[in-house]
Protein backbone atom coordinates (compact mmCIF):
# COMPACT_ATOMS: atom_id res chain seq x y z
CA UNK A 1 0.00 0.00 0.00
CA UNK A 2 0.70 3.83 -0.63
CA UNK A 3 -0.65 6.56 1.40
CA UNK A 4 -1.34 9.98 -0.48
CA UNK A 5 -2.22 12.72 2.05
CA UNK A 6 -3.02 16.13 0.71
CA UNK A 7 -1.27 18.42 3.42
CA UNK A 8 -3.01 21.64 1.94
CA UNK A 9 -6.24 19.59 3.22
CA UNK A 10 -5.05 17.79 6.37
CA UNK A 11 -5.77 19.74 9.44
CA UNK A 12 -4.15 16.82 11.32
CA UNK A 13 -7.55 16.50 13.10
CA UNK A 14 -5.93 12.32 13.84
CA UNK A 15 -9.32 10.97 13.06
CA UNK A 16 -7.17 8.48 10.39
CA UNK A 17 -4.36 7.60 13.03
CA UNK A 18 -7.05 6.88 15.97
CA UNK A 19 -9.55 5.23 12.98
CA UNK A 20 -6.83 2.55 12.02
CA UNK A 21 -7.12 -0.35 14.10
CA UNK A 22 -3.49 -1.62 12.77
CA UNK A 23 -1.87 1.70 13.99
CA UNK A 24 -0.78 2.11 10.75
CA UNK A 25 -0.65 5.74 10.74
CA UNK A 26 1.08 8.13 12.74
CA UNK A 27 2.07 12.01 12.95
CA UNK A 28 5.83 12.66 11.94
CA UNK A 29 6.91 16.08 11.87
CA UNK A 30 3.08 17.17 11.99
CA UNK A 31 2.47 15.22 9.03
CA UNK A 32 -0.01 12.09 8.84
CA UNK A 33 2.84 9.39 7.94
CA UNK A 34 2.32 5.53 7.22
CA UNK A 35 4.88 4.55 10.19
CA UNK A 36 3.95 0.57 9.99
CA UNK A 37 2.93 0.18 6.32
CA UNK A 38 3.19 -3.50 6.33
CA UNK A 39 0.47 -3.80 8.70
CA UNK A 40 -2.34 -2.02 6.18
CA UNK A 41 -5.01 -4.38 5.35
CA UNK A 42 -6.62 -1.43 2.96
CA UNK A 43 -9.67 -1.67 4.94
CA UNK A 44 -10.41 1.81 3.96
CA UNK A 45 -11.27 3.55 7.20
CA UNK A 46 -9.07 5.50 7.26
CA UNK A 47 -9.91 7.40 4.06
CA UNK A 48 -13.58 7.15 4.65
CA UNK A 49 -13.51 8.78 8.37
CA UNK A 50 -11.51 11.92 6.82
CA UNK A 51 -13.43 14.98 7.14
CA UNK A 52 -11.68 16.36 4.58
CA UNK A 53 -10.84 13.89 2.09
CA UNK A 54 -7.16 14.62 2.60
CA UNK A 55 -5.60 10.93 2.95
CA UNK A 56 -6.17 7.92 0.57
CA UNK A 57 -5.07 4.41 0.42
CA UNK A 58 -3.19 3.40 -3.11
CA UNK A 59 -3.30 -0.43 -3.36
CA UNK A 60 -0.91 -1.96 -5.31
S1 LIG B 1 -8.39 12.35 9.21
FE1 LIG B 1 -7.85 13.61 7.41
S2 LIG B 1 -7.61 15.70 8.21
FE2 LIG B 1 -7.53 14.31 9.95
S3 LIG B 1 -5.34 13.88 10.27
FE3 LIG B 1 -6.16 12.26 8.92
S4 LIG B 1 -5.78 12.98 6.83
FE4 LIG B 1 -5.58 14.75 8.20
S1 LIG C 1 -6.56 1.36 5.04
FE1 LIG C 1 -7.20 0.55 7.05
S2 LIG C 1 -5.39 -0.57 7.81
FE2 LIG C 1 -4.70 0.78 6.15
S3 LIG C 1 -4.00 2.67 7.15
FE3 LIG C 1 -6.17 2.95 6.59
S4 LIG C 1 -7.37 2.35 8.40
FE4 LIG C 1 -5.27 1.54 8.62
Amino acid sequence: MAVSVNYDLCTGCRNCIENCSNNVLDLVNGRVTPVNPDECTECLTCELGCPHEAIHIIEE
